[in-house]
């Protein structure tokens, strides 16, 4: 879903930073008499009030913990088989100026895919989903302070990229991003002020969807691509009357698109005015 829309239209960045698409969201809620709580870990059906429909925003392991007492045996043991990708490791620069990219295209684009040759970035990916750490891995790198002057002050940016690593893998291989971006982009490490970096096991501690780093909420093989979470012409429904599941484990999948959310919603709309 990510790839059709980023070529059909590009890649889409919030001006001010991805904070301030979920609070336009939650703000146009608020206008339509919703109420939005944080920091409200749900661990059970008892953490929430009573209402004839819970959405749930988690991918099959996280929804099990919380709800699996509720759901049927044989549609547990489905989502208990569901597959979960590769995780990634994520590094965040502050940089004294934009990336020297050798390809001048590169210098304009909003999203970098450093892969080199296509030889490489297979066997980057082979290797995480082998449990392995690519020595020159395949980098996805964003510049957004390029087109939103707000996110760097003048003359500085900002940049964030991230490589597939192994499932819950705990080491930080920022430096083998800066090297790939490097090579590419002689002079880049020079330009770095400073970095934040998340190893896979910390995104998921901090993300409990992040199921061991996966941020695509499971694996997207052709099978799973429509068949998110089980094979169900209505895969947003659970067998459990009043609960559903909106996160990127269903159609069509991971990305900022709000589509799972949406189809979500027709879903419960309609099961729900029709009892
Ligand atoms: C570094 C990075 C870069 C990305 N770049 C892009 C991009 O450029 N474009 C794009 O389209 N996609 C991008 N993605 C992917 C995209 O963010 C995910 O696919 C998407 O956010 C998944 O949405 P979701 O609805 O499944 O759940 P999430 O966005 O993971 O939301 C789940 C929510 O549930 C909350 N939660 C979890 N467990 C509980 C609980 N027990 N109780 C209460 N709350 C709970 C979490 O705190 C979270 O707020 C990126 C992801 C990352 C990490």
């Amino acid at each position: 879903m990510v790839a059709l829309s980023a070529h059909a239209a590009g890649w889409p960045l919030v001006r001010g930073g991805s904070q301030g698409l979920a609070a336009a969201l939650a703000a146009y809620l608020r206008e339509l008499g919703g109420i939005v709580e944080t920091n409200a870990p749900v661990s059970s059906l008892a953490d929430l009030p009573p209402a004839r429909a819970v959405l749930f925003d988690l991918t099959p392991r996280p929804l099990l913990a919380v709800v699996g007492a509720e759901l049927p045996a044989a549609y547990r043991r489905r989502l208990a088989g569901y597959r979960y990708e590769p995780g990634v490791c994520k590094v965040g620069y502050a940089l004294a100026g934009p990336v020297p990219w050798l390809a001048a295209a590169c210098r304009q684009a909003a999203v970098v895919h450093v892969g080199g040759t296509l030889a490489e970035i297979a066997a980057s990916e082979r290797a995480a989903w082998q449990g392995q750490h690519a020595e020159r891995p395949f980098v996805i790198v964003a510049q957004p302070s390029l087109f939103d002057p707000s996110r760097a002050p003048a003359g500085r940016h900002t940049l964030w990229a991230y490589c597939h690593v192994p499932s819950v893998s705990t080491r930080d291989v920022s430096d083998l991003i800066k090297t790939r971006i490097e090579r590419f982009a002689p002079g880049f490490t020079d330009l770095v002020l400073a970095k934040s970096a998340r190893a896979a096991a910390e995104l998921a501690r901090e993300h409990p969807n992040f199921v061991g780093g996966d941020i695509n909420g499971g694996v997207r093989d052709w099978r799973r691509l429509f068949a998110r979470p089980t094979a169900s012409l209505t895969p947003y429904a659970t067998p459990a009357e009043g609960i559903y599941i909106c996160s990127s484990a269903t159609p069509p999948g991971g990305g900022v698109h709000g589509m799972c959310g949406y189809w979500a919603a027709r879903t419960a709309l309609a099961n729900e005015l029709a009892r």
